[in-house]
């Protein structure tokens, strides 16, 4: 694979993938741009060598054209870090608009949603040429959407030169190496939760990584496969005998899998009052929403002699500050252990957010900006998206 500080592109149109995907305020205003200033240095880049840019971009998960998640506010956002070169937003690019023929070397444009396209997750062939059409070579700057087989993603570099940007560079570069060689004792702290996507993971960390830390609401799908009973908890009840295999799996191989044997309940999320229960107090009506002091004692434990730490998922409902404890300390045990010598690596949106709400994020080896792609690629797989731009 080629990235672009390792070719000479130069006065090209150039269709750049990035990762805007901002986390939102209820009102719909942009509550953190982190990833949008992720993305400066590939843009800067590029645009020092008087190339025309093309970026294609996605927000939430819409299944139509809708206002909520237009890409209108991430233009205005972009315009204020680059306010010398002019950006220009493409509602859409099928129909027809002068803005292409009329771009000058050092302009951006913003096309619109590219999910508001149903061809992007299909990745329809007659899209991906249409797409390929607006640009002469393609580079992927989003790494957290490496694990997707979409058009921006795995079509377009079957149709154009391809390069990898400066941010999936480094996080390939990082995290490869993490692969190759992890110090150890290795551990995996997986929570949060999107359980299905996270458990098939799972199994393939536990044949790399010494222990792993099971929290948040993808605990609770264990604690259900063990036979406790978990209230009103998240669960996915379709994933629970995955997790039984995967239990009896550890047994046999003698990994740990470490699970939370003290948990703090709630009636709601809102709730303002919370209880420390033994896992097999759960009532009917409780919510599991944090792990509880000896948990976190047994994870801080594994944590302080580890070498290598991979976190992905917080440990409960973090933001709301009476389920908050079990994240924030687990934040500090990762902070304090890196800071004694271990490689550690914090992967996915909320779980980031929580290590900044935890302020202890510069003591973290490496924030990645991919949640599943991060897990994925640290799993041992071939991230489609990174296959596409090999030999290219
Ligand atoms: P990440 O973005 O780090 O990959 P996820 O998106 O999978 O993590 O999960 C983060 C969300 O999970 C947070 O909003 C948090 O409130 C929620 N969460 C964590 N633990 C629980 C739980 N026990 N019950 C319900 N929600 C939970
Ligand atoms: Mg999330």
């Amino acid at each position: 694979m080629k990235y672009i500080d390792e070719a000479t592109i130069a006065h090209k149109t150039v269709l750049v993938r990035v990762d805007f995907n901002v986390s939102l305020n209820p009102n719909n205003s942009i509550a953190d741009d982190a990833r949008i200033k992720q993305a400066l240095p590939t843009l800067e880049y590029l645009l020092k060598h008087h190339n025309k840019l093309i970026l294609i971009a996605h927000l939430g998960e819409p299944e139509k054209r809708n206002p909520a998640d237009s890409l209108t506010r991430i233009a205005k956002r972009l315009q204020e870090y680059l306010p010398h070169n002019k950006i220009h937003f493409v509602e859409d690019f099928t129909t027809p608009t002068h803005a292409f023929l009329e771009q000058k070397e050092n302009e951006i444009i913003l096309l619109e949603n590219i999910r508001f396209y149903p061809g992007e997750t299909k990745n329809d062939p007659l899209f991906t040429k249409h797409l390929a059409t607006l640009g002469e070579i393609y580079v992927d700057d989003a790494f957290s959407v490496c694990h997707r087989k979409h058009t921006s993603i795995v079509g377009l570099p079957t149709l154009l030169p391809s390069y990898g940007g400066l941010l999936l560079k480094k996080e390939v570069i990082y995290l490869s190496e993490i692969i190759k060689n992890p110090k150890k004792p290795y551990v995996a702290i997986i929570g949060g939760k999107k359980i299905t996507t996270k458990i098939k993971f799972i199994s393939k960390l536990a044949s790399l990584a010494d222990s792993i830390l099971l929290g948040g609401g993808l605990a609770n799908t264990f604690l259900a496969a063990l036979g406790y009973k978990i209230g009103k908890s998240i669960v996915a009840k379709e994933e629970i005998d995955v997790a039984k295999q995967l239990l009896s799996l550890a047994k046999k191989e003698k990994r740990t899998i470490l699970l939370p044997k003290d948990v703090v309940v709630g009636k709601s999320t809102e709730s303002k009052q919370s209880e420390i229960k033994k896992i097999d107090h759960i009532e009917k009506d409780d919510r599991v929403l944090d792990i509880g002091p000896e948990t976190q004692a047994d994870f801080g434990a594994i944590i302080e002699q580890a070498k290598t730490i991979v976190w992905n998922g917080p440990m409960g409902v973090f933001e709301m500050p009476a389920f908050a404890k079990g994240t924030l300390d687990i934040a500090k045990a990762v902070a304090a252990a890196t800071t004694a010598g271990a490689t550690s690596i914090v992967g996915g949106g909320d779980s980031v957010a929580a290590v900044h709400q935890s302020g202890v994020s510069s003591k973290i080896s490496h924030i990645s900006t991919g949640g599943g792609a991060s897990l994925e690629f640290l799993g041992g797989a071939k991230l489609p998206g990174v296959e596409a731009l090999t030999n290219k």
